[in-house]
């Protein structure tokens, strides 16, 4: 996804990129990647802005349930010729490239700003049930044969300790 800057007059162009998630180095679970940019030309800077829109296929973390997320993010880039100027913008905003620049290649700020949009908490709901840790049940479809009783090992022998306690003879 490149963007050919060398010849452009200043002031606003734009431009908008189809293209397979591959190309922007995204695994298979990415649809294609659409991304709108409106570039600003100035005598001393490109400030652009790019929207990216993409979904994935994921699976939910707690049930493994297929599910599929809208992924709707954009970003905001200044290139600049002299080095020395890019203290005034923040460091994640700001590229210094080669007075002269034919080309700017925004393909690792898309790829970066899709995965950043993934939710780090992958839920088919808010309140998924997941799976049963003993049969593996989906919990959403109803409850288990198991009972709750089953607690993890580690607390035996605390409940063999109570399980004393409650039988001494007072
Ligand atoms: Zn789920
Ligand atoms: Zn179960």
């Amino acid at each position: 996804m490149k963007i050919q800057v060398g010849g452009l007059s200043e002031g606003i162009h734009r431009f908008h990129f189809d293209v397979p998630a591959s190309d922007v180095g995204l695994g298979e679970e990415f649809s294609d990647v659409h991304t709108d940019v409106e570039l600003d030309k100035t005598p001393h800077q490109i400030v652009l802005h790019a929207d990216i829109h993409t979904a994935a296929d994921f699976s939910c973390d707690r049930c493994t349930a297929p599910l599929s997320s809208r992924l709707d993010s954009s970003y905001r880039m200044h290139y600049i010729w002299d080095e020395e100027g890019a203290s005034v913008y923040d460091v994640a905003e700001v590229q210094v490239i080669p007075q002269g620049s034919a080309v700017i290649d925004i393909t690792e700020d898309v790829r970066q700003t899709v995965l950043i949009a993934v939710p780090l908490k992958l839920l088919c709901r808010e309140d998924c049930l997941g799976l049963c840790p003993h049969c593996g049940k989906d919990l959403n479809e109803g409850p288990c044969g198991c009972t709750t009783e089953e607690v993890d090992s580690r607390w035996d022998k605390l409940r063999a300790l109570q399980d004393r306690k409650s039988q001494d003879p007072r």
